[in-house]
């Protein structure tokens, strides 16, 4: 049997094909490259081998051609929870929450590092290295920890001081940098030219999102349906793309049949695909402002931004933007009416569903689905509200009178 059905690379902007090998960009025209597969028709019971776990379950549609290479933490496989007490207070027939809060680091981004870092070990790399605002950067360090290589993480110094703490532990070389980050990722990717390490960014490495990709697959798999719209966060686009990838390619094996309608969602203080999009001009960079979504304030997000666009474009998707505020509120909501505590970057797909909801954007009869792509615990808590009380056997008595 074939490990992986992957065949080789094709580039998305001339359409070049390339044998299976470790490339970042096209070698005739620069474009980004996509990784392309055996999709025979198939059903989703075909594809699953529960010899393995989490996301590895798919492992026929992941870039690691041999076992022995793959790194993994037990990623993947994370709850598809429905939010009933949510959907009818904001106004949807049915809403499900894909958390990634369980996750081995508490972030979707298990899912790019296992395979990013089985992808470095396939191809015969030493080290690692990503420029990260945290989550990123604490994600890959552990994987490369576990799958012993080494790692060079560049972590913002104003990052979350709980990210940092874990990251310095697992990073085999943690860099705080303070100066122009533009530079530094110049300076980055030259090194990462040059062969010095694996990339483990997001803006073009194309075996690292396809761990993302697997989003798709379980989703379909839970609901065995796909759902009117699933809401993602973008920043340089790896969420949004990959799991577009998992749909369209489930829609080839004839595994679904069709797609959701795919909604970008933004921060106000980082939004160049949504302002692209409404507008209908080309794609263009913009300035970042601070957001408490640290996750998603990128304002130049490389080939992939295009890309995104591209795909909004195709098959008519939306794009929307949120506010501080209206992530917070999501992020209050969403603890008080379902239980969950995610972070605000976790909350921004969430923010925009409420926001698509209020101004009637999307059919109260619809069918949705969010990533709330990590857990509260490692961002900076807002300020604990408790009543400080007694210990007198009549005190602790006096505050049961609720119950
Ligand atoms: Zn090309």
């Amino acid at each position: 049997m074939t490990f992986s059905w992957v065949q080789g690379l094709v580039c998305s902007d001339c359409g070049e094909a390339f044998d299976f090998r470790y490339l970042l960009k096209c070698p005739k025209c620069g474009g980004l490259l996509d990784l392309v597969y055996d999709l025979r028709q198939a059903s989703l019971a075909d594809l699953v081998d529960d010899n393995f776990q989490g996301m590895w379950r798919f492992h026929k549609v992941l870039p690691i051609r041999n076992p022995a290479h793959i790194v993994t933490l037990g990623e993947g496989s994370t709850p598809l929870i429905p939010a009933p007490r949510l959907a009818p207070l904001i106004g949807i027939k049915a809403l499900y929450l894909k958390y990634e809060g369980t996750n081995p680091t508490g972030t979707v981004k298990d899912r790019t590092s296992s395979t990013a870092v089985s992808s470095a070990k396939q191809f015969g790399s030493r080290a690692i290295t990503v420029v990260s605002t945290g989550n990123a950067g604490t994600s890959l360090a552990t994987y490369a920890h576990r799958g012993e290589i080494y790692s060079v993480i560049f972590c913002y110094h104003r990052g979350d001081p709980i990210k940092m703490s874990h990251m310095s532990l697992m990073a085999s070389k943690l860099c705080i940098f303070e100066g122009e980050y533009d530079d530094l990722i110049r300076s980055v990717d030259r090194c990462v030219e040059e062969g010095l390490a694996f990339d483990g960014g997001a803006t073009r490495n194309p075996f690292k999102h396809e761990g993302k990709k697997t989003i798709a697959y379980e989703v379909a798999e839970a609901l065995e349906t796909v759902p009117d719209f699933f809401f993602s966060p973008v920043a340089v686009g790896e969420i949004f793309i990959a799991t577009y990838r998992g749909f369209d390619e489930m829609q080839k094996m004839g595994m679904v049949d069709r797609m959701p309608t795919m909604v970008c969602c933004q921060s106000m203080q980082a939004q160049p695909i949504v302002a692209a999009f409404q507008s209908g001009k080309p794609f263009q960079p913009t300035s970042v402002q601070p957001t408490i979504a640290k996750g998603v304030a990128v304002g130049d997000p490389g080939p992939k931004g295009p890309r995104v666009l591209e795909i909004l474009r195709q098959h008519s998707g939306m794009a929307l933007a949120v506010s501080d505020a209206e992530i917070q509120e999501a992020q209050r909501l969403l603890a008080e009416r379902e239980g969950l505590w995610a972070g605000p970057t976790g909350v921004v797909s969430l923010a925009a569903l409420i926001q698509a909801c209020r101004n009637k954007a999307i059919d109260s009869k619809s069918s949705a689905f969010c990533i709330i792509t990590e857990t509260g615990l490692t961002s900076q808590y807002p300020p604990a509200h408790g009543q400080v009380v007694k210990t007198t056997l009549e005190d602790v008595r006096r505050l049961f009178s609720c119950v």
